[in-house]
């Protein structure tokens, strides 16, 4: 094969590849970015640039870069089974096994599990199931489900239904009927009027609010991420999640713990439910499961709701073509067995997410910082205009794009969501590289604030 030069793939990028979440002309006059290669937590790419990755791939490279452990489960599987499908009584050793080791890292409760392609069919899969769960419980009135503004659940018609995303719904058509949002607890964004322990009560008592307004005999379930990713690595207050605990045991509503993102370790446990005590029904889930190197999801069911569907149910008229795929369940059960001989979770949760924690928070010292916040290996920063009065940069600026843009060109990859900056780095980050993520990020929003005309004293 002949080399093809950045150019060339860019060219042919423009004429036939139309990109998840963008804006296909923009695309086009400006030209991709193309990674060919990666190890560890850096990726390289066409022009030589070696990029810290501090978003993991998309949320997902848990264990890095590189692992051959990984293309050896792979390898081996392709051989021995490339596929077979787990519908007509069917089934095979690799799908078995992840479903067993998935009951042993879930909380006690769950002990099941429904595999899916990707986390938008897993949100997709939870909303049937709670349909049909309460159709067999005869209640088949309860069909509406309670969601949050800014919520991500994917981006199928019923995850972006679920979701609360408005530029999503504004492009949606009809949405799925029968799911209601209330506000989410961000309380940089919309919350700084109140202290953020009284904000957080706010926002569960939003639920509450809306749970009677509808009638409870009419709500299914609750649907949340423990911390909001797409939405701005948005880690509620404290006092949210015991008073959204509360509410939901007033009524006889299923809790739904999307937990694409905050699963698998992100959170410094193996769920991000965990962290938070709760005690969902549904989880969601995906990405971390293989690390982001083969797509597979799935839904942890617990124990109340699979009892029904197994008990009562009959056939569940649901499942795709992938469902368990036999090589994608191989990596997914080896990258959980590495982590676990790795005591991958344990090293967020006592050592990592700790010291980023540390080290995140000098960067609250920046002219052009209003906020940091993290939580085990996920983080943000909000981009303030005015420091002392916390005033955002007028949104035409682009603060946030800007930011991006100079990460990246310097080296690290760093998200915007609007002005604010989120890191999701590979588990397996070393403290040094730590270091490395906020050296770059502090360059980065020097550059920002220079181009954007804020003095920085240096
Ligand atoms: N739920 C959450 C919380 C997510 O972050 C995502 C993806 N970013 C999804 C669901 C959808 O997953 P996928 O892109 O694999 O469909």
């Amino acid at each position: 094969m002949t080399q093809q030069t950045t150019a060339d793939l860019q060219r042919l990028d423009r004429a036939h590849h139309l990109h998840p979440f963008t804006d296909f002309k923009a695309l086009g006059e400006e030209g991709s970015r193309i990674i060919t290669h990666a190890e560890g937590v850096y990726v390289h790419d066409s022009e030589g640039h070696r990029i810290l990755d501090g978003m993991a791939g998309l949320w997902c490279v848990n264990l890095g870069y590189g692992r051959e452990e990984l293309v050896e489960a792979a390898t081996r599987q392709m051989r021995e089974l490339p596929f077979y499908n787990n519908f007509f009584k069917s089934t095979h050793p690799p799908a078995v096994k992840l479903a067993e080791k998935l009951s042993q890292l879930a909380p006690a409760h769950v002990n099941r599990v429904f595999f899916t392609g990707s986390g938008s069919e897993a949100n997709d899969t939870a909303l049937r199931m709670i349909r049909r769960y309460w159709a067999l419980e005869g209640k088949p009135e309860k069909q509406i489900v309670i969601s949050r503004e800014n919520g991500y659940h994917g981006s199928t018609v019923a995850g972006l239904s679920l979701g609360g995303m408005a530029p999503m719904h504004a492009q949606g058509g009809p949405l799925v009927p029968g799911i209601e949002h209330v506000r989410q607890p961000y309380w940089f964004g919309e919350g700084r009027e109140h202290t953020p322990e009284a904000f957080g009560r706010l926002c569960a008592q939003a639920i509450e609010d809306k749970i009677l307004a509808l009638g409870e005999e009419n709500v299914a379930a609750f649907i949340a991420e423990p911390v909001q990713g797409a939405g701005g690595a948005i880690i509620p207050p404290e006092s949210y999640w015991p008073a959204v605990k509360e509410v939901l045991a007033r009524y006889d509503i299923l809790l739904v713990a999307d937990e694409v993102i905050c699963g698998f370790g992100r959170l410094g446990e193996w769920f991000g439910s965990q962290h938070y005590g709760l005690k969902p029904d549904l989880m969601p889930i995906a990405k971390g499961l293989s690390s982001g190197y083969l797509p597979i999801g799935g839904v942890l069911v617990g124990d109340r709701v699979a009892e029904t569907l197994i008990e009562e149910g009959g056939e569940f008229f649901h499942g795709f073509t992938y469902s368990g795929h036999p090589v994608c369940a191989a990596v997914a059960l080896k990258n959980l067995e590495l982590m676990e001989a790795e005591g991958i979770v344990e090293k967020v949760r006592d050592d990592l997410g700790p010291y980023l924690a540390r080290r995140w928070a000098e960067l609250g010292d920046h002219p052009v910082v209003g906020e940091t916040r993290s939580l085990g290996l996920i983080g943000a920063l909000e981009l303030v205009a005015d420091k002392a009065g916390g005033q955002r940069f007028d949104k035409t600026l682009g603060a946030g794009n800007l930011c991006r843009d100079i990460c990246f060109d310097s080296g690290l990859v760093m998200r915007s969501v609007g002005d604010t900056m989120i890191i999701s780095p590979p588990l397996v980050i070393t403290r040094a590289q730590i270091d490395e993520l906020v050296i770059l990020a502090r360059r980065a929003l020097d550059e920002t604030a220079r181009r954007l005309g804020i003095t920085t004293t240096k």
